[in-house]
């Protein structure tokens, strides 16, 4: 068997335009939409990505606003800065850009941020509304996921899903929405044991472990469906020649431009042999985070007027 590639680029395509459409429904109620970015530090990555969600922002009407503190800032100081933007009328989503600074205390400051202007779903309160099944904002990267399966056909209903991984940002929201698109969800995590026997009973696959092409043929059933939310830097030339062998043009490309390449957690070269559908990275579930983070912005601009979604 090959597997089919989800293409989470033009998935995410099809959302913005979407989005796109809502931001000018909204703008006839004179609603703008208006999302903060909140980066607490000069990390290039970090601003590199902030940067790109206010471009996005830009081409689908929304207004975006980038807060930068210094990386001295103390815990107090960056909520303080969030508790600013709960008040400010023209902000409908507030999005602190993490990795914070290690000395700022990063679950005080989640918390503060007005669970109606949560749009990336971390608030425990969001969180607590997920499990209940209660409409909320759920964290962009797993309601991606989502949205990758449900338009690629993928049938949930009484599917075994195994996700790898408990983090409170993907694994166990991910687990969550599984579970209430009646998928059968194993959790698996560092102390699961034998892993692979584990995995290979599922029907869906969904990995955020972050370990470099850990899921190989081995873990996964003929057939099954393999989403791969792993996001791993690979710099070293031998990794990559390992990974995606000499022919891979563009991964060539991209690592001789930049000195590294981003690979998922599953091997790509040998899921795809048993594996019916199955994404990539990059171009699978990471263009999919900012296209919902978009929607999340507009679900809230919404939700806060008592707006229907
Ligand atoms: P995290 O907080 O580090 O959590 C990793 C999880 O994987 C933990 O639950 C850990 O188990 C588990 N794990 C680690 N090694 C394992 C192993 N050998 N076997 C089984 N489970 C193992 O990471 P995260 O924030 O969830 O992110 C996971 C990956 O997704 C990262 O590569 C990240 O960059 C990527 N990501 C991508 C996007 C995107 O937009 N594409 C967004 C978010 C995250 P324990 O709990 O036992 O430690």
């Amino acid at each position: 068997m090959t597997a089919t590639f989800i293409n989470g680029t033009r998935i995410a395509e099809d959302i913005k335009t979407e989005v796109a459409v809502e931001v000018k429904t909204l703008q006839q109620q004179r609603i703008q939409p208006g999302l903060a970015v909140l980066l607490v530090g000069d990390d290039a990555a970090s601003s590199s990505y902030v940067d790109m969600k206010a471009r996005t922002c830009g081409k689908l009407g929304i207004t975006s606003r980038k807060v930068v503190l210094p990386g001295s800032s103390r815990t107090e100081d960056v909520v303080d800065q969030v508790r600013q933007l709960n008040e400010d009328e023209t902000i409908d989503g507030i999005l602190v850009q993490l990795p914070l600074p290690g000395h700022v205390i990063k679950h005080k400051v989640l918390e503060q941020v007005d669970p109606r202007k949560d749009v990336d779903g971390f608030h425990s309160s969001n969180l607590g509304s997920l499990l209940l099944g209660h409409e909320t904002l759920v964290a962009c990267t797993p309601s991606g996921v989502m949205e990758l399966l449900r338009r690629s056909g993928v049938d949930l209903a009484g599917a075994n899903a195994v996700v790898l991984g408990r983090s409170d940002d993907v694994g166990k929201p991910q687990a969550i929405l599984l579970m209430h698109a009646n998928a059968t969800v194993t959790i698996c995590h560092s102390k699961t044991r034998r892993l692979a026997e584990v995995t290979r009973q599922a029907d869906v696959v969904v990995a955020a472990m972050g370990r470099t092409a850990m899921v190989t043929e081995e873990y996964i059933k003929p057939g099954a469906v393999v989403i791969d939310v792993g996001t791993n830097k690979v710099s070293d030339r031998a990794a990559v020649e390992r990974l995606f062998g000499s022919d891979d043009e563009a991964r060539w490309r991209e690592f001789n431009r930049r000195g590294y390449i981003w690979a998922g957690d599953v091997d790509e070269r040998s899921v795809k042999n048993v594996a019916s559908k199955l994404t990539s990275v990059p171009g699978g579930v990471g263009p999919m985070t900012i296209a919902i983070l978009m929607k999340n912005t507009i679900k809230a601009a919404r939700m806060r007027r008592g707006i229907a979604c």
